[in-house]
């Protein structure tokens, strides 16, 4: 009767002891793997010299037998070297590479593919100088044309100082108003620098996916007749 690979044969038995694996059977298990998934026909590193032994070609290791080969390959330096080559390799061909397109080998470390936005112009936009009937307020609606926007995508927008921006020399009586939506280029249009009204219902903004237009409408604080003189409630658009 054979206990040699029995778990919980009784001490003193001829059972293996705790589990732990011999390294004659930890070689032959790993040279049986090596057997199911290792053509040596067609292993690149796999080498018979004119003595008779066998070498490994990628780790120069001198082996007596195939057995001995085999159980190489499941090793920690055999593995170790092939994930270094498999990187080399992979880093060889991002230089040739064409699109940024990379081939990954598996195991190898990975070349994470650059993203790139390719962007495809300005939106369409309309912008209306508005009056609140009701408190005399000034204010502006945009409306952006985003047909082209990818699925989820929503249109951002924010405004920033005119100290901020990096397009034109800074005036403290303007700030600008940005939208932004994949793989559209952002825009923005140039305001008065007066204080928006952020009450409730004054700010608001809307998302129509289907028509793939973008609202945004707000009022200036207070009301001061002059708005849209001179400069007017908006000056221009242009491209941050
Ligand atoms: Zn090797």
């Amino acid at each position: 009767m054979d206990f040699q690979n029995r778990v919980g044969s009784k001490p003193g038995s001829g059972g293996v002891a705790g589990g732990s694996e011999s390294n004659v059977d930890r070689r032959e298990r790993l040279r049986k793997l090596a057997l199911e998934t290792i053509d040596l026909a067609k292993d690149p590193y796999f080498m018979k010299n004119h003595l008779g032994s066998y070498e490994c070609k990628l780790c120069l290791t001198l082996h007596n037998n195939e057995g001995s080969y085999l159980a190489h390959t499941q090793g920690k330096k055999h593995q170790t070297n092939l994930a270094r080559r498999a990187a080399r390799d992979a880093r060889d061909m991002t230089g040739a590479a064409v699109g940024g397109k990379v081939a990954v080998s598996a195991g190898a470390t990975r070349v994470a593919p650059r993203k790139v936005a390719v962007k495809i112009g300005r939106p369409g936009y309309k912008v209306t100088k508005v009056r609140d009937p009701a408190t005399r307020q000034m204010g502006l609606l945009f409306q952006i044309q985003y047909p082209e926007t990818a699925d989820g995508v929503r249109p951002r927008h924010r405004f920033m100082s005119a100290y901020e921006q990096k397009v034109e020399p800074p005036s403290k009586h303007f700030q600008y108003l940005l939208f932004a939506a994949e793989p559209y280029e952002t825009i923005a249009f140039k305001v008065q620098s007066r204080e928006i009204d952020k009450a409730e219902g004054r700010f608001w903004s809307h998302w129509d996916p289907d028509a793939g237009q973008f609202h945004l409408q707000f009022f200036f604080k207070g009301e001061r007749g002059g708005a849209f003189g001179g400069m007017g409630g908006w000056d221009r658009q242009l491209v941050l």
